[in-house]
């Protein structure tokens, strides 16, 4: 047997008797495949299951979502991050049930679709129509690596085209839905970024960086990404009972999610400092600051944010706002929170305050 039908086989068999029970991994239906594809785009396996099971009951198929509220898509996928995959979702939708009323078997179609680049279309080629669709993720990157122990980082364009050349050719013909979900997975749970199980890897025969003891310095790393820190304040503003919310803007960062106003802390304040005159930027609202109450941490992509959390109370009577970075507002009860989608940092906020009963 040549090496490359030896790892072919090895992997085909390994994933039969090792791969995770997946509830997308039950049929293969095209729409299951799609939402677990983009769900799982920055995303741990391990946190996709509960959400994806949550989203097929509220959401069997492409009309369920198309005829819902984007409001409600938001809330469903509130705690996912990266809510540009659910718009994305929303309005692929609405385009899918209008054009095609399914999932298109054609990768240049999939490619038209908000929210799908060449990855997706290629994982929903290969896994749902297994169409011959090479897939290359960070495992797959890792993988081919080691075994052919690449000298440079794997985000390097030579690199790149590489890796794909060799994903292109390990492919084998009419089985590309699981071998591409064996490599990933053996990248997963074999061939991990730290301290990958060799001993028991089906492939450590054919491998070169365990043959020449290097493993530990592949894959060559690129270069790192810089890190950058935000310290920000937040207010709840509670009147007669009920707490001011406001929905941010249809674009940019938290697009379509209400919140708590507030912003960065910028140089030279302090966070009371920030908070106030945020409070007056984005509503004109004059307050005063209660009580510090938390300060949550909170990372997105390569953004380090420190999040200082007030409760806060109005100066004047006054209670309509005049917006300037937000498109609607509400004064809601306590119990009314759980019915919009916030971010992450202001949901585990308001779960803090029910806890430490700071509403009353
Ligand atoms: Fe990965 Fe180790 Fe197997 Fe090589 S021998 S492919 S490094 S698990």
């Amino acid at each position: 047997m040549n090496i490359k039908k030896k790892i072919q086989t090895s992997l085909l068999n390994w994933f039969d008797h090792n791969k995770r029970k997946l509830p997308w991994r039950e049929n293969y239906q095209a729409y299951h495949v799609w939402i677990s594809e983009i769900m799982l785009q920055q995303t741990q396996m391990d946190r996709v299951v509960d959400y994806y099971e949550r989203w097929m009951k509220r959401f069997p198929d492409i009309q369920s979502i198309a005829s819902a509220e984007e409001e409600e898509i938001l809330h469903l996928w509130e705690g996912l991050g990266y809510y540009t995959r659910a718009r994305n979702i929303y309005k692929s939708a609405k385009i899918l049930s209008t054009n095609f009323g399914k999932i298109p078997a054609d990768y240049n179609k999939l490619l038209q679709l908000p929210g799908i680049g060449k990855y997706t279309a290629g994982a929903i080629m290969s896994i749902a129509f297994n169409k011959n669709f090479a897939i290359i993720d960070a495992n797959v990157e890792r993988v081919f690596s080691r075994l052919f122990n690449i000298d440079a980082p794997v985000k390097d364009t030579q690199t790149r085209q590489f890796i794909t050349q060799k994903a292109e050719a390990f492919l084998p013909d009419g089985n590309a839905r699981m071998f591409n979900q064996a490599l990933m997975e053996f990248g997963a749970l074999v061939c991990s970024p730290v301290r990958p199980s060799c001993h028991r890897c089906p492939v450590n025969d054919e491998c070169i960086s365990r043959a020449l003891d290097i493993v530990d310095e592949r894959p060559v790393p690129g270069k790192s990404t810089e890190i950058i820190h935000i310290k920000m304040s937040s207010g709840v503003l509670r009147h007669k009972g009920k707490v001011f919310i406001q929905k941010r803007p249809e674009n940019g960062v938290w697009a379509n999610l209400w919140e708590f106003p507030g912003g960065r802390i910028e140089k030279g304040e302090t966070p009371k400092q920030a908070l106030v005159r945020e409070f007056k930027e984005e509503t004109e609202f004059d307050i005063e600051l209660v009580e510090k109450i938390k300060i949550i941490k909170h990372s997105y992509t390569r953004y380090r944010v420190v999040l200082h959390c007030f409760l806060c109370s109005l100066i004047s009577c006054r209670e309509i706002p005049v917006l300037h970075e937000a498109q609607r507002y509400e004064w809601v009860v306590p119990a009314a929170l759980n019915e919009f989608a916030f971010p992450s940092p202001h949901r585990q906020l308001i779960r803090f305050l029910f806890k430490n009963d700071l509403f009353s």
